[in-house]
């Protein structure tokens, strides 16, 4: 199995070391993998002038999986928009058609205190998001900033999602309700705009060949609201690319921190993109003091998606448990009482552990 790793930028080489060094426990232990660098995001400007260099998509398509760091740093908020580091993660996503994005939110019981929620209204949850990751507004032509006949100014987006967009990630939500709880709640704005009217409509006939899932159906601005107010009656929500956006960064605050959270997003085939759900953190980037679990969490999830391996997904999992339980913390998750650990230093708990 070949995985592509991407580090990135910021705290993004910090982490991806810390998750290669599970890796390397693996292998040492008979998983049969091989890992390749290469760069992206500034990173990628850095070496190429391009955000996705041609020999890093070449790379990631070649390879069974990709794991991902974090891109973006201050000193390229300037380049023009095409350079920028994000425009590699939107173009990665798309290269390798990675249309269904999962981000689980998982309280564990020894962070229930970390989260900004009462710990009654958190303890124990466990919502499974999908989130559509190559349509929506993000990636719907035409887009731009105009001049209208009367002289003023204009930006606008367009929103669309064709019929076998909505249709195969609701396929794969409702596979993975399956897996789950059996119950899967779709967000969308139906009573305002079209695109989330045929949304639903699409969603529903899928539906009919999963009679086993319930499937229930929630306008984004009551999800919002409801994910505060009692996340506990969420078990997979599937909803668009824009939405969902703004939902698993809303529902990563339930769980005590964004350091925790993995992500992966994969394409028809199970092949995937892992990554954590943070962002590069220049602020803390340099300092060895980023918690690296989320992108750990990530490799579990891509032993778990893309290489069918429950058994080494569970032995990362519980070796991250083991390691909170021991009260070993890095900075964002530390409380009175714990031991306060860099980011090297977590990796190689987790190693110990594992
Ligand atoms: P961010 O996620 O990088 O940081 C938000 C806050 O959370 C910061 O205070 C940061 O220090 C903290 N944080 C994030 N990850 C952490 C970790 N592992 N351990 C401890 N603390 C952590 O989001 P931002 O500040 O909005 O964006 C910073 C840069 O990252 C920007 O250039 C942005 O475009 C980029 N970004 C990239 C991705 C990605 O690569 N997938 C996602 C989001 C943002």
């Amino acid at each position: 199995m070949k995985i592509a790793v991407l580090p990135g930028d910021g705290i993004g080489t910090e982490i991806v070391a810390q998750a290669a060094k599970v890796l390397e426990a693996l292998r040492s232990d008979g998983l049969k993998i091989e890992l390749e660098y290469a760069h992206i995001g500034g990173a990628g400007y850095d070496a190429a002038k391009d955000p996705l260099p041609e020999a890093t998509l070449k790379l990631s398509q070649q390879s069974d999986a990709v794991l991902l760091g974090a891109v973006g740093g201050y000193q390229y908020d300037t380049l023009p928009r095409p350079m920028r580091p994000e425009q590699g993660l939107l173009r990665i996503r798309k290269g390798l058609g990675l249309f269904a994005n999962l981000r689980p939110a998982l309280v564990y019981p020894e962070l229930v205190n970390s989260s900004s929620l009462k710990p009654e209204l958190v303890s124990g949850l466990d919502i499974m998001i999908l989130r559509e990751l190559t349509g929506d507004i993000y990636f719907g032509q035409p887009r731009g900033i105009r001049t209208l006949d009367n002289g003023e100014r204009q930006g606008f987006d367009t929103m669309h999602y064709s019929e076998s967009e909505v249709r195969r990630v609701a396929h794969v939500g409702f596979q993975i309700a399956m897996k789950r709880n059996k119950k899967m709640c779709s967000v969308d704005k139906a009573n305002v705009l079209d695109t989330s009217m045929f949304w639903r409509e699409i969603v529903t006939e899928v539906a009919k060949e999963y009679p086993q899932v319930e499937l229930s159906h929630m306008y984004v601005d009551n999800a919002a609201m409801q994910l505060v107010r009692a996340p506990k009656q969420f078990d997979v929500i599937l909803t668009g690319n824009i939405f969902g956006d703004i939902l698993s960064d809303e529902a990563s605050m339930l769980t005590g921190s964004i350091g925790m959270l993995p992500s992966a997003s994969l394409d028809a085939n199970n092949k995937g993109l892992y990554e954590p759900c943070h962002g590069s953190a220049p602020d803390i980037a340099g300092k060895d003091i980023a918690n690296p679990l989320a992108t750990i969490l990530s490799v579990a999830m891509m032993l778990r998606y893309t290489f069918a391996d429950e058994a080494n997904a569970q032995r990362i999992e519980n070796a991250v448990r083991k390691v909170l339980q021991q009260g070993i913390r890095t900075g964002d998750i530390w409380q009175e009482g714990m031991q306060k650990v860099g980011c090297a230093a977590m990796g190689a708990a987790v190693v110990k552990a594992l």
